[in-house]
């Protein structure tokens, strides 16, 4: 997509995220405005909308974000005491950046999803 995408611009190096993993087809950066100790967003560097369109268009791909997800949780010593994986997707889901993203959040109680 490029210059329009956020997160495009991240995987471009034109805007500044603190990397913590990048593979070949993925990237892992701190969340600028974390909301649990760990706020990390695991993204494709290949533009997709949402994690719908991605699922769809390339399950290979879907996968590799969740596997670089795992790896960062592991990273972060998140495995033991567990974590939330999240994709905020559309209107309704809450979705700000249209580049599908993972938030991995952890490092303490998250407490329920619906509370
Ligand atoms: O799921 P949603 O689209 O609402 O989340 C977007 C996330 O991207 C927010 O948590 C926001 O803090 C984060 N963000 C970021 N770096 C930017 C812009 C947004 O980490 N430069």
């Amino acid at each position: 997509m490029g210059s329009d995408c956020l997160f495009c611009r991240i995987v471009a190096g034109e805007i500044p995220a603190t990397v913590v993993r990048e593979t070949a087809t993925t990237l892992a950066f701190r969340d600028i405005t974390p909301k649990a100790p760990v706020h990390i967003l695991v993204i494709p560097k290949e533009h997709y909308a949402d994690v719908a369109t991605l699922a769809q268009g390339d399950p290979g791909l879907a996968a590799e974000v969740l596997a670089t997800a795992a790896d960062v949780a592991d990273d972060e010593g998140l495995l033991g005491d567990g974590f939330r994986l999240m994709f905020n997707t559309g209107t309704y889901g809450g979705q700000e950046v249209f580049h599908v993203h993972a938030h991995l959040l952890g490092g303490a109680p998250l407490g329920p999803m619906l509370a």
